[in-house]
């Protein structure tokens, strides 16, 4: 049954840097096959999967605002537009092995996609679709790590479950609704990554760098620990969203990060 595993409904954040894997081109076809695969083997066993997707493989705002008089909301759409295209790729490949998928845009882009409608989303999840959220926020001066941590908190049940809960339902109320304990847990952002998890000091840099297997919200935003933009991270700690970061070049890990194994750093409260 779906009861054994922690998450019932989980974020995968893809960035672009790990979509291009080691292809001299912006997409590696082998990285989206492999997280097709692994994506289906979840969503058999019943776990709702959301995946937002970067665009760094292809455009950066920040680092090409400037040159030739670019702007920098310009670039930022630019960018903005590269997260559509690996989106894009992203669904057909996981369409062509049978996961039925919808693709989400933060801008309109009809023709192309659906735009993002909040409820539209949840529904598509409860159906057993995988949704992928394109073009971030569809704001400039964001990123798609905020991106994620917006889409968590939006279709968190765990959110609607607290507000039931201070309506002073009992615990047979929930059961009745069949919400039972492990779900209160359901919400969390899988940041899938071309490194193992968050250190302690940068391991390019510094052969002693350790990896931590978990850490708080507050040591991340104190120490500096680049895992995601401050936006982003404070966005998960208000809201309670637990972050897992993980190595997506390693077989396995995108299933065990969705079931709820071990994987990775875990940052929470
Ligand atoms: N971007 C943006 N607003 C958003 C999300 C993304 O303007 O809400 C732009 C920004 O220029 C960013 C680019 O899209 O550099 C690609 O996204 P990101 O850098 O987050 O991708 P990743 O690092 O995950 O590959």
């Amino acid at each position: 049954s779906k009861r054994q595993y922690r998450w019932q409904r989980v974020l995968l954040k893809v960035s672009g840097e790990a979509l291009a894997g080691d292809h001299t081109e912006n997409i590696d076809p082998n990285v989206t096959m492999a997280i097709a695969r692994e994506v289906a083997s979840v969503t058999k066993l019943g776990v709702e999967v959301a995946i937002v997707v970067g665009g760094g493989n292809i455009f950066r705002g920040a680092t090409r605002a400037g040159c030739s008089g670019l702007d920098r909301s310009s670039a930022d759409y630019i960018g903005m537009l590269a997260t559509v295209m690996n989106a894009i790729f992203l669904q057909a490949t996981m369409e062509s092995i049978g996961i039925p998928t919808r693709v989400q845009t933060a801008f309109r882009m009809s023709e192309v996609a659906e735009p993002y409608i909040r409820r539209r989303a949840v529904r598509h999840l409860e159906k057993g679709r995988v949704v992928i959220f394109a073009a971030g926020t569809g704001n400039p001066f964001f990123t798609t790590d905020t991106a994620a941590a917006l889409r968590c908190a939006e279709s968190s049940r765990q959110l609607q479950v607290m507000k039931l809960t201070r309506a002073k339902l009992d615990v047979s109320y929930l059961a009745s609704l069949r919400i039972s304990g492990d779900e209160f847990n359901a919400e969390v952002v899988l940041k899938a990554t071309n490194v193992d998890g968050v250190y302690d000091a940068d391991p390019k840099h510094n052969p002693n760098a350790s990896l931590l297997e978990t850490v708080s919200y507050h040591e991340v935003t104190s120490r500096d620990l680049s895992v995601m933009d401050m936006t982003a991270i404070t966005l998960c700690q208000e809201n309670n969203i637990p972050v897992v970061v993980f190595n997506l070049q390693k077989a396995g890990n995108i299933a065990k990060a969705i079931i709820g194994e071990k994987v990775g750093t875990f940052i929470g409260c």
